[in-house]
């Protein structure tokens, strides 16, 4: 079976985390050196030597500063500064006062340094966001501290010859900034995020990135090659050799055309096709307006409340809101109403438990018994858009639209507070009904992730059925081809924001049924929009054809090929 063994059958592991720089590499697996263990007690230190006891740790970290000094000198731009900033919080007043205080009462040097830094990291994760970010830097000096005290090898990036793929729990912001990218070719780490220092300075480096991969990174072993994709954000070993070397190769020469591109998007023959980034909060936001994209696509605003217990007033969700807007000041913005449930649950929609939470109350479908908690989502939308001029409109859509009366319902709700209104189409029933739906919608957004896993019955979160949850399956892409002749029938601008978008041969696919815009994770719109720029639109609509004529996903992806080098 070709298509089932695509990606599969030969590979050891596949992994897939947040690609947070995209590019193709194909390297040994190198792990960071290990961090020193941490002393859970130690000996009562007598009082007498209490002193000398603090002397010997303010000696440790002076020596620690220096060092990461020594390598800021010797860098530049970003990663100069993080190796300043890490060397400043080893000299942090507050954090050595507290060690002070463990060590005049008794504690041995490297116990409080423990303790002191707990106590920070404690206080930084309460802050949440960036500070909780931040907690890896304490740990990582904390780290430096004890090896030294000790006696023992720095901890962090090993010297290596040849080329690596470097693996780390969560890399400082030190060895970060002091990677070198002859050697090094990619970084996944197990935790970290989007903002984090790792993939601050990867972007900075241009390095194929991926972050929070989760803790099955730690079955690849040291010496195992592995190919790593950070536009899908995907690591695996036992790739076929030739074939990774092929895809790095094509991985270079996209980069250069990459660094090239510009924006706006349009093909060769000048057809304009708009491209906009997904995010979930303001700092991905800010993050996306420093790309060529012209907009946000889909603003998930469900992830920001996967914690909260209580529902956030109108006066906080505005405010949220707003901060994501204000990335954005003239430019057109996609919110997504709450899509909570299935495998995004929150605790404040009351959701039962459900047998089959996918198929169950999830997205639009929480308001037919609770419409306020979609109309409060909506006055504070449109009070989070006011003052937003005409050449940045807000447009909204429901998740999970299923029936054109429920389109009909929201886009009421929607006009009732000026706000335009919009739904994905993500539910199969809503692509084949797209003549009804559309007429009570100003536009619609193709989810390909869940239209994929709900037209192939195959669970998008299961990579056992990785085969099936590919929006390369012709099935698919049938019904995003019926979607596309409504829209133009209708006079209605037709979107695709799943992660089908940040696919740059999919793109083409995309552009050639007919899809206005496209919306995916900011680091995969240069790529795309360097895609689009090397063919032109009768090749996008050959690819299209070819594609829709495929039997499976593979040939749809060999066929695509070929018409797009024709
Ligand atoms: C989708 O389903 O394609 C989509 C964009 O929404 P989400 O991934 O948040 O379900
Ligand atoms: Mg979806």
């Amino acid at each position: 079976m070709t298509e089932g063994s695509g990606n599969n059958t030969s590979d050891r592991l596949t992994v897939k985390g947040t690609g947070v720089v995209s590019g193709i590499a194909y390297a040994d697996v190198v792990w960071v050196r290990p961090r020193p263990e941490l002393p859970t007690s130690g000996p009562t230190i007598p009082e007498g030597e209490r002193d000398a006891e603090y002397e010997r740790f303010v000696a440790a970290a002076d020596a620690v500063a220096e060092r990461l000094d020594g390598r800021a000198g010797a860098a530049e731009g970003a990663a100069a500064e993080v190796l300043t900033a890490t060397a400043g919080m080893v000299r942090d007043r507050g954090w050595r006062k507290t060690v002070c205080k463990n060590v005049r009462s008794g504690t041995d040097a490297t116990v409080a340094v423990v303790e002191a830094t707990a106590k920070f990291v404690a206080m930084f994760n309460a802050a949440g966001g960036v500070m909780a970010e931040r907690t890896t830097d304490l740990k990582d000096i904390r780290d430096r501290v004890i090896a030294q005290l000790r006696g023992e090898e720095e901890p962090g990036l090993p010297a290596i010859e040849g080329e690596a793929v470097l693996f780390a729990d969560d890399l400082s912001p030190a060895d970060t900034a002091a990677l070198d990218t002859d050697h090094y070719r990619a970084l996944v780490t197990e935790l970290g995020g989007p903002t984090s220092h790792t993939a601050i300075i990867a972007r900075q480096l241009n390095l194929p990135c991926i972050v929070a991969a989760g803790a099955a990174v730690r079955d690849f072993r040291p010496g195992e090659k592995v190919l790593v994709d950070g536009a899908l954000g995907v690591v695996r070993s036992g790739a076929d050799p030739e074939e990774s070397a092929h895809l790095v190769k094509e991985s270079q020469e996209r980069a250069a055309a990459i660094a090239r591109w510009t924006g706006p998007a349009r093909t060769r023959d000048d057809h304009r096709v708009q491209l906009l980034a997904n995010v979930q909060d303001a700092n991905a936001a800010r993050i996306a307006a420093e790309t060529q994209a012209e907009g946000i696509g889909l603003y998930r605003t469900e992830m920001s409340f996967l914690s909260a217990t209580e529902e956030p007033s109108v006066e906080e969700q505005a405010a949220l809101y707003g901060k994501v807007f204000a990335a954005f000041p003239e430019s057109k913005v996609v919110v997504r109403t709450l899509d909570a449930g299935s495998d995004k649950p929150i605790a404040y929609a009351n959701m039962s438990e459900e047998e089959n939470p996918a198929l169950g109350v999830r997205g639009l479908r929480i308001a037919r018994d609770n419409e306020a908690l979609l109309t409060r989502q909506l006055d504070a939308i449109a009070q989070a858009a006011q003052g937003r001029g005409e050449q940045a409109p807000t447009w909204v859509m429901a998740p999970m639209v299923s029936t054109a009366r429920e389109a009909e319902w929201f886009a009421s709700l929607c006009k009732e507070r000026g706000l335009t209104p919009g739904a994905m189409i993500e539910v199969p029933a809503a692509a084949l009904m797209a003549d009804k739906i559309m007429p009570h919608l100003d536009f619609v957004s193709i989810g390909t992730n869940d239209l994929t896993q709900y037209t192939m019955a195959a669970d998008r979160l299961s990579s056992q059925l990785a085969y099936l949850t590919d929006p390369w399956q012709p099935a698919v892409l049938r019904l995003i081809q019926h979607t596309c002749v409504v829209g133009r029938d209708t006079n209605t601008a037709v979107g695709v924001c799943g992660e089908a978008a940040a696919d740059p041969m999919l793109a083409c696919v995309l552009t050639g049924l007919g899809v206005n815009s496209l919306s995916a994770a900011s680091t995969a719109v240069a790529g795309v929009g360097a895609q689009l720029a090397e063919v032109t639109l009768e090749q996008c609509q050959a690819a299209a054809t070819a594609a829709l004529a495929s039997e499976g996903a593979s040939e749809a992806r060999d066929a695509v090929r070929a018409a797009l080098e024709r």
